[in-house]
């Protein structure tokens, strides 16, 4: 959750790290500081609230002169938000920031507490640094539960103070899942990290290191990294930088190179990432089919996915949360049509925990942005244990479920730094139907020329988005109709259903109104008596073998009061006076029904953009809300 990043170097250390917390910003925060050597000291600078108010107080207070430090922004889980919680958090020897979630932190906080240890913050975080201290000051490992008390403090050895010894112990300790950046007050110019389920990245530049939550913090001064493996410990000094493992051995790490540039992770003249990456659509999904088809169809034999495996596949399982999750229920709903599999979409937060029936004969597809989804990377582990194929349809190369899973599909979306996911959840729904094709056909089901013609038809998705993206001034209006509703719902059938999922979930993330996306059938059987005059319903109409299905459950709730606005494919017909605002997909009329979420989704992405800017809402950075979510 939220961002770390640390410097060494030879620049103006303060500003570098502002720099990077603030290419963090999109991961969602409530806090932000920053510790920086000066000199022999530790001066730390935090505060409750947005980078800005950080900066204010940097221009107050002064801000750290010094080349060595790291910075922070905290979405807070255990205390409130207050500048007393911000991180970092130090006991004097030992500074640290930490992003996720220690499990056992009260634990750990009465043993530290009968050793003497005070603490200032409610933070689970602060008694890392309190642990932390404790082994650099020579304490030999606690040893749990070994007295029938409970447990005893083993004699103390007095080992000479060694940085690298108390990191080992003390994530020894820790239950839960953690980025770590530590300085050693009495090792100026070092800084030290370490991860468990929560990422860090570190950056290789001339004779500077940074280490990061995610590559943007520092691409502006070098695309070169190597990333940090759960467990593994780095130590960044001004003669290089040292990786080990947990037991403290040097281990060798592969250099990477990043392969986008800085302009992908700005604006680019668009007033919101958000915006930018809606627009950004068409050509994503294009490059991601180009990395998955090969002679007009789609083929992933390269990564294992072979024609033999998919006919002995029994049973798909697509696990995901969010965003990632709607778009696995298109895949569901593409796979079972086309490929005749049965598909189970799961929550990973409930698969990881429900003991679910999966095996060998199944296929796991993990769907994931960020590819450090928490939960999802649990889900992962549990696949694997129980012999099941796994799949990553991921966006983030080097993520932990991209190296986890048996076979990786890269969506190519580039960096999506709005909080709100679009255009990755485009390309997962363009994988995910190339997938359903090469199934069919695998399975023998669907001919080769079906599976050509269907993938000339997913290609043709982008100059449909792009259509959309040309009519934005439509979802604008839309979104002025809408911006001051209490609640709306989104109905549809099929993939308009799976589609209206999203399209609600977008549109209350970054709008805060209350809205319930249902099967049109579904609706009467309970949620109907929330509709009432000029409720806002919007009505997802493109599937036209149950067009008539979807008006009937129109005319039902327009019977009851509620504003009507019909997404659907240009000259579809209504009734008199069933429908109050139409939004005409000119899409023309040659793409396939069950490729349509493509270009609809934009248009419920850019109906919920308007919205949540008309209502004053920074729709980049909603509030309470984290982009790449490393916690339970
Ligand atoms: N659990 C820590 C806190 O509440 C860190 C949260 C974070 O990841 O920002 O301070």
């Amino acid at each position: 959750m939220c961002g770390i990043v640390g410097y060494l170097g030879r620049r103006d250390c303060a500003d570098v790290l502002m720099d990077g917390l603030e290419k963090l910003e999109y991961r969602g925060y409530d806090s932000a500081g920053i510790a920086v050597f000066e000199g022999n000291s530790i001066r730390t600078v935090k505060t409750r609230g947005k980078l800005k108010c950080m900066a204010q107080k940097l221009a107050e207070d002064g801000k750290p002169e010094g080349f060595c430090g790291i910075g922070h922004t905290r979405w807070a889980t255990h205390g409130e938000p207050s500048d007393i919680n911000s991180h970092p958090h130090s006991n004097g020897r030992v500074t640290i920031v930490h992003n996720g979630i220690i499990e056992n932190y009260a634990e750990l906080k009465e043993f530290l507490t009968e050793k003497g240890y005070s603490f200032v913050s409610q933070t689970d975080s602060e008694i890392v640094a309190c642990l932390l201290d404790y082994y650099y000051t020579g304490h030999d490992r606690m040893s749990w539960g070994a007295s029938p008390e409970g447990r005893t403090d083993a004699p103390q050895s007095k080992l000479a103070p060694d940085p690298l010894r108390a990191i080992m112990e003390t994530v020894k300790e820790l239950h839960g899942s953690y980025a770590l950046g530590i300085l050693f007050k009495d090792f100026p110019d070092r800084v030290y990290a370490t991860r468990k389920g929560s990422p860090i990245i570190v950056g290789l530049g001339q004779e500077e290191y940074f280490i990061a939550s995610d590559i943007p913090a520092f691409l502006k001064y070098t695309k070169d990294y190597a990333l940090l493996d759960d467990d593994e410990i780095v130590c960044m000094e001004k003669s290089g930088v040292g990786f080990y493992d947990v037991h403290g051995i040097a281990v060798k790490k592969q250099i990477h190179t990043a392969d986008w540039d800085i302009e992908q992770a700005q604006k680019c003249g668009f007033p919101h990432y958000m915006l930018k990456e809606i627009h950004e659509q068409p050509e994503v999904v294009t490059k991601t089919l180009d990395s998955i088809v090969t002679d007009g169809v789609p083929d992933f034999s390269g990564i294992g996915l072979t024609d033999e495996l998919l006919r002995g596949v029994k049973r798909v399982f697509v696990v995901a949360c969010g965003t990632a999750m709607y778009a696995g229920i298109v895949g569901k709903y593409a796979v079972e049509k086309l490929a005749r599999v049965p598909v189970t979409t799961e929550i990973a937060s409930e698969f990881r925990y429900m003991d679910p029936i999966v095996g060998e004969d199944d296929l796991v597809i993990l769907v994931s942005q960020s590819g450090e989804t928490a939960d999802t990377i649990a889900s992962l582990e549990l696949a694997k244990s129980r012999g099941a194929r796994t799949l990553a349809v991921v966006n983030v190369k080097y993520s932990a479920i991209a190296r986890g899973s048996d076979m990786f599909i890269h969506t190519l979306a580039g960096p999506e730094i709005a909080v709100a996911s679009t255009k990755a959840y485009s390309v997962q729904i363009a994988v995910l139907y190339a997938l359903a094709f090469r199934f069919a056909y695998a399975r023998g089901i669907m001919p080769e020329s079906e599976m050509k013609r269907l993938t000339a038809q997913l290609y043709g998705t982008s100059k449909a988005i792009r259509d959309v993206i040309d009519n934005k001034d439509e979802c604008q209006f839309i979104a002025s109709q809408l911006m001051n509703a209490e609640k709306l719902f989104f109905i549809g059938r099929g993939f308009d259903y799976a589609l209206s999922l999203e399209g609600s979930l977008k549109l209350k993330e970054i709008t805060y109104i209350h809205s319930e996306a249902y099967a049109a059938g579904e609706l009467k059987h309970g949620t109907i008596s929330l509709i009432e005059r000029g409720v806002p319903v919007i009505t997802v109409a493109t599937q036209r073998h149950v067009l008539a299905k979807t008006v009937s459950n129109m005319e039902e709730v327009k019977a009851r009061g509620a504003t009507i606005i019909a997404v659907c494919r240009k000259g579809t017909e209504f009734a008199e006076g069933t429908v109050d605002i139409k939004l005409e997909l000119d899409i023309g009329d040659e793409l396939d029904d069950m490729l349509i979420p493509l270009p609809t989704v934009c248009a419920l992405q850019l109906i919920a953009y308007y919205t949540s800017v008309q209502r004053g809402i920074d729709p980049d950075k909603p509030r309470n809300l984290a982009k790449s979510v490393t916690t339970e």
